[in-house]
C-alpha cells in the first residue's frame, strides 16, 4: 500500500488542508506521528511539529530528543511544552491524584490533558490546523469501544477533520476549538509501521508505558483477531451513520471555560476538572 497516496487522497476527499494553510502536527514521538509528519513535508505542506514533554523519565527523554533532530534535519520548527512547566506536576504524579479523587482512567486524564494543551498551543501557534497521527487500528478501536460502553454519541468525533467551527446542519456554532485533522484516518497500522521501518526512521516503537491494563488495551488484544478490511469496513460503515447520529444527539452548547477560556460542554472544561483536585493540595 501506498500510504503517501493514501494521505494524499483522504486530505483531497475530506478537504483536509487549505493551500497555504499552517498545519501544526501533534508529535508524541512514535511512528505514526513521525510518519505523518514526513509525508505533509514531502507533500509540500507549512507544517511545524508540537510536542507535549509529559515527564516520563528516559520514555520521554529520548522521543524529544529524537524529535529534535527530526525535525532539525527537516528544518522543521519544533515547539516542546513542558507539562511541568505549563501545569507544575509531571503526568504520572496528576493521574495518580485523579484517581483517587475522581474515578478516571490514567489514559483518560492523559488523554483530556494533552488535548487541553494541544488546543491552547495549536491556538498560540496560529495553526489553521492541528493534525494527529489517529490511523485506522485506534479509530476501530474508539468506535468499537463507544458501542461496547453504549456511549455512541462520544464516536461524533471519529471522523479524518474533527472541532467543526460551524456546523450549518445544526445551526450550531462552536468557538475555541483548533481545527483537528487525522490524515492517517484509513491507514491501517501495520502500513505506517512497515512504512516508518522501510524510511528508518530514528524513533521508538515501544507503546506509552503507563497505558497498562485499560479498557483501550484489552479492546486491542481482542481486535488483533480482524484484518485490515474488517477494521475498514467498522470505520467506513460508522462514517456513514455520523451525519444522522449528529442529528440525534449533537448538542452544539460549546461554551467558554469560565477558568481556562478553553471550550467546554458546560461551566468548566474537564481539564480544569482535572486541576480542581491540586487545589487544596
Ligand atoms: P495516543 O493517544 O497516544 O494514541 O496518540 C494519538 C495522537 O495524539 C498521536 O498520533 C499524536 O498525534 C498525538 N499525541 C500523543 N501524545 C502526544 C504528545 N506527548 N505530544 C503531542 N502530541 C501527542
Ligand atoms: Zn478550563
Amino acid at each position: 500500500m501506498d500510504i503517501e497516496k493514501q494521505v494524499r487522497d483522504t486530505i483531497e476527499k475530506y478537504n483536509l488542508i487549505e493551500k497555504g494553510e499552517k498545519v501544526v502536527v501533534a508529535l508524541s514521538g512514535g511512528k505514526d506521528s513521525t510518519s505523518l509528519l514526513y509525508i505533509l513535508h514531502k507533500l509540500g505542506y507549512n507544517v511545524h511539529g508540537l510536542m507535549i514533554d509529559l515527564d516520563l523519565g528516559e520514555w520521554s527523554k529520548i522521543h524529544n530528543k529524537n524529535m529534535t533532530e527530526f525535525c532539525k534535519e527537516l528544518k522543521i520548527p519544533l515547539t516542546i511544552v513542558d507539562l511541568k512547566k505549563e501545569f507544575g506536576h509531571g503526568i504520572c504524579y496528576i493521574k495518580a491524584i485523579v484517581k483517587k479523587q475522581k474515578n478516571l482512567s490514567g489514559c483518560t486524564v492523559c488523554g483530556i490533558i494533552k488535548r487541553w494543551i494541544l488546543n491552547k498551543w495549536a491556538k498560540k501557534l496560529k495553526a489553521d490546523k492541528i493534525a494527529t497521527g489517529h490511523n485506522l487500528d485506534d479509530e476501530t478501536q474508539t468506535v468499537l469501544m463507544n458501542f461496547l460502553k453504549g456511549n455512541v454519541m462520544l464516536g461524533l468525533n471519529s471522523t479524518p477533520m474533527t472541532g467543526i467551527i460551524v456546523d450549518e446542519d445544526l445551526k450550531c456554532k462552536t468557538s475555541g476549538f483548533a481545527q483537528r485533522i487525522k490524515p492517517l484516518f484509513f491507514v491501517p497500522e501495520s502500513e505506517i509501521r512497515n512504512y516508518a521501518q522501510k524510511m528508518k526512521f530514528k524513533i521508538l516503537y515501544d507503546r506509552c508505558p503507563c497505558a497498562i491494563g485499560t479498557y483501550r488495551v484489552e479492546t486491542r488484544a481482542w481486535m488483533a483477531k480482524l484484518n485490515d478490511s474488517q477494521k475498514m469496513k467498522i470505520v467506513e460503515n460508522f462514517q456513514k451513520e455520523i451525519p444522522r447520529l449528529k442529528k440525534k444527539f449533537a448538542s452544539g452548547q460549546i461554551q467558554e471555560c469560565k477558568y481556562c477560556g478553553e471550550p467546554a460542554r458546560g461551566e468548566i472544561c474537564n481539564a480544569c476538572r482535572i486541576f480542581e483536585c491540586f487545589k487544596e493540595l
